[in-house]
C-alpha cells in the first residue's frame, strides 16, 4: 500500500526496511528501480504526466525530505520516516560490498563520478566499481551498452530530476542491471565536492535551509516548497 501525496505514491517504510527491500530487489531477478522524490519532484510530477508515471513506476518510492513527511501528515496519512536517498544509498553499498557486488556510477560533471568511485572503494572495501560516466551525454544508446557490458549489479543514476527517473524507466531493463537508483546530487556528496548539512540541521528537518545558504542559486527551485504545502492544504480540504 502506498501513501498518496499529490499523485505520487510513497512506500511507507523505515530506512532499515527500505534497505532490506533494496537488497531483496538485487536478488529478485529482472530489473527494478528506486526513486527518492522530495517536494520539488512531487511538484514537477503534478505538471508532467510522463515524470509522474516514471516515478510511480518505480519498485520503491522513498520520501526524501522533511517536506514530504509534513505533507503526508497534513493529509492525514502520515509516513513513518524520512528516507534520504543518500542514506539509503550508503546502507545499500555496505550490503553490496559485503557480497562483492558491482556498481556503475552515472551522472554529475566530468571527473566527479571518478572521484566518487575512488572514495566509495575506500569507504566500502569489497565494493566493485563496474564503471563510471558523467551525466552530460547526448545519446542514451552507447551508455546503456557500456553498462550492459560492464555487468554492473546496480547503477546509481544521478542526472537530476526528472531526467534520472525518465532515464531509468526507459533504459533500465536494457542495462541488464538488477537495480537502478535515482539519487540526484549524491555523486557530488560522495566525491566531496558538495557537503551534506551537519547532523543538527539534518535532525531538525533543516537540511533544505542549509543547502539554500550554501548555494543561494537554489532559491528559485526552493520556491516550489511553499507551493507544495499550499497544494497539499488544498488537496486536504477537498478530501
Ligand atoms: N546532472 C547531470 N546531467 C544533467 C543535469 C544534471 O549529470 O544533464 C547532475 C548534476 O551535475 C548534479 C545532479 O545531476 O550532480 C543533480 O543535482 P541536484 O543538486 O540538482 O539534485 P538533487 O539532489 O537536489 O535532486
Amino acid at each position: 500500500m502506498r501513501v498518496d501525496v499529490l499523485g505520487v505514491g510513497f512506500d511507507n517504510l523505515t530506512l532499515d526496511e527500505a534497505v532490506e527491500r533494496g537488497r531483496e530487489l538485487l536478488r529478485a531477478g529482472g530489473t527494478h528501480y528506486v526513486v527518492t522524490p522530495n517536494p520539488e519532484i512531487v511538484e514537477v510530477c503534478r505538471e508532467n504526466p510522463a515524470a509522474r508515471e516514471a516515478v510511480n513506476g518505480a519498485a520503491l518510492v522513498l520520501p526524501d525530505g522533511i517536506g514530504v513527511i509534513k505533507g503526508a501528515a497534513m493529509l492525514g496519512t502520515p509516513l513513518r520516516e524520512r528516507v534520504p536517498g543518500i542514506e539509503f544509498a550508503a546502507r545499500l553499498l555496505e550490503s553490496m560490498a559485503g557480497e562483492g557486488l558491482s556498481l556503475y556510477l552515472l551522472g554529475a560533471k566530468p571527473g566527479v563520478a571518478e572521484t566518487a568511485a575512488e572514495r566509495l572503494k575506500e569507504r566500502y572495501p569489497g565494493l566493485r566499481i563496474a564503471g563510471v560516466h558523467n551525466g552530460y551525454f547526448q545519446e542514451d544508446g552507447p551508455i546503456v551498452e557500456e553498462i550492459r557490458q560492464s555487468g554492473a549489479d546496480a547503477v546509481f543514476v544521478c542526472l537530476g530530476a526528472p531526467k534520472q527517473e525518465l532515464w531509468m524507466a526507459k533504459n533500465g531493463p536494457a542495462t541488464g542491471a538488477k537495480l537502478l537508483c535515482g539519487l540526484g546530487g549524491s555523486l557530488d556528496v560522495f566525491a566531496g565536492t558538495v557537503k551534506r548539512a551537519p547532523k543538527f540541521w539534518r535532525d531538525h528537518g533543516l537540511e533544505w535551509f542549509y543547502r539554500l545558504c550554501s548555494d543561494p542559486r537554489r532559491l528559485g527551485r526552493m520556491m516550489k516548497l511553499p507551493l507544495f504545502l499550499v497544494h497539499v492544504r488544498q488537496s486536504g480540504r477537498r478530501k
